[in-house]
């Protein structure tokens, strides 16, 4: 195929939706190869084979309450007015074995989480006994399970109050998870909650897809670096480390490079260096219209690359393609506008989707989509699609939103006063106050939202 018809193939004709500019994009990302990473590490990863067990959970009957092991035949009957008294022949804290047998007659002193000892058929809890009226072993004794209150004559035998059901307070082997079972599938998301029963496995490493690297590139010439002192003409570089924080948000290794400056040497060098290790390269400024035309010129040199125009603002221009890296495989790029908020704003419904799609969780980039009512008219001006910076909060049993400022694409304070994108639909009327709208929800807990499922 010829760089002229993969050209071709990337670059759809007049102005895009955001749907359409988005499946283009994903066409171009699969899940990356799977590693095996330390547990912790593995939060946000997608699991690229099941979690099976390799043992029961739990793995042996064990006790649920702490009380005494006993057989229920010998509590058959037992009642606060006619108890029956066992003779106590040890006891078992979690974590050790009984090395006897419980016989008619006998009980063991356990521990909620120890072993049910072999000839013991249920648990009495000590609330059903006379354990408050007898003298407590030593706490933390390390005295081994068999000896314990042997010694102490009068304590050798307990009053049970309550006639046991057979398996009362047992744990059975297996009741959690069985020998061989898949206890996580294969596209399950490691979090918070899944890690616990991985570790219960006895496993500390899990399969996943691994992260993408992606290079983040910023050009420009009147871009300094945060840090350096301010000079005439020049601003500060704001969009590398927005765009280094999405990528982390996301779950992606971001690897930000210095900034190249508008000449095709530097921009080619930093292309090169870009692709040596990354899985996307990310790239601000220089696709708009009336931009130098080094940029588009390189990138069109260096690579397949097609020039969009996304019906959205803020973040109109878009450019898409690809460049040979280092391994020969081709290295996708995402070309971003240089405005502040446009490089968020396209990198939210572009970026965050192609990363999700290389950690093999193709859903994932998806934000719960809410419906709230304005404060204010939100209108979009040019028929484009509207996404308008908002804060988002949860009002008598309603959500309200309110624009958090001025809505130009390089205001980056009511970008950071937001928790919310209101969407203006394009080719729409406006929204006016009072009426309601969509918004995509970026952080909840700004909003003190209550418990509420709103996925779109
Ligand atoms: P361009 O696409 O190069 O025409 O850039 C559009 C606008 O975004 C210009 O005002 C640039 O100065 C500004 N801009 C480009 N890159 C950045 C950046 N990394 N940080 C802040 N502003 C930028
Ligand atoms: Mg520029």
């Amino acid at each position: 195929m010829t760089t002229a018809e993969h050209t071709h193939s990337i670059l759809p004709a007049g102005m895009i939706p955001v749907e359409e500019a988005r499946a283009r994009i994903l066409e171009h990302f699969h899940p990356l190869e799977t590693e095996q990473v330390p547990l912790l590490d593995a939060i946000g990863q997608v699991l690229a084979a099941d979690v099976v067990a390799g043992f029961n959970i739990p793995p042996m009957a064990n006790t649920s309450m702490d009380g005494y092991a006993v057989r229920a035949a010998d509590t058959a009957g037992a009642t606060h007015a006619t108890p029956r008294t066992l003779r106590v022949i040890g006891w078992l804290p979690a974590g050790q074995v009984y090395e006897g047998a419980v016989g008619p007659g006998e009980a063991v002193r356990i521990m909620t989480g120890a072993p049910m000892p072999g000839g013991a058929d249920a648990i009495v809890p000590f609330e059903e006994t006379d354990e408050e009226e007898r003298p407590r072993p030593p706490v933390g004794s390390a005295a081994p399970p068999q000896i314990a209150f042997r010694a102490n004559g009068p304590t050798d035998t307990v009053r049970i109050d309550v006639a046991a059901a057979l398996r009362a307070n047992v744990r059975e082997v297996g009741e959690d998870v069985q020998t061989g079972e898949v206890v996580l599938k294969r596209g399950t998301v490691i979090g918070v909650r899944q890690v616990g029963v991985v570790a219960s496995l006895g496993l500390d490493t899990v399969t996943v897809h691994r992260r993408p690297r992606v290079a983040i590139l910023s050009t420009g010439d009147e871009l300094l670096r945060p840090g350096e002192p301010l000079t005439p003409g020049k601003i500060y570089d704001a969009n590398a480390t927005g765009l280094a924080a999405a990528v982390r948000e996301c779950g992606g290794i971001p690897h930000v490079l210095d900034v190249a400056r508008d000449t095709v040497e530097a921009l080619t060098a930093r292309i090169h260096e870009a692709l040596a290790n990354c899985d996307l390269l990310v790239t601000s400024a220089g696709v708009s219209r009336g931009d130098f035309d080094v940029v588009k010129e390189v990138l069109a040199r260096e690579g397949e690359i097609g020039f969009w125009t996304v019906n959205m603002r803020p973040g109109k221009p878009l450019a898409f393609g690809r460049f040979k890296g280092a391994n020969g495989h081709a290295v996708p790029h995402l070309g971003l506008p240089g405005n502040p908020v446009s490089a968020l704003m396209t990198f939210e419904l572009f970026g965050r989707a192609a990363i999700y799609a290389m950690l093999g969780n193709p859903e994932g980039w998806q934000r719960p989509l809410i419906r709230a009512r304005t404060e204010h008219r939100i209108a979009s001006g040019d028929g484009r699609r509207f996404y308008a910076r908002v804060f988002v909060r949860f009002e008598g049993d309603s959500y309200v939103v309110r624009l958090t400022g001025p809505q130009g694409s390089g205001v980056l304070t009511s970008m950071s006063l937001a928790n919310g994108y209101a969407i203006c639909r394009e080719g729409g009327p406006a929204i006016e106050a009072g009426q309601d709208c969509d918004v995509i929800l970026l952080d909840p807990a700004l909003a003190h939202l209550p418990h509420k499922s709103a996925h779109s």
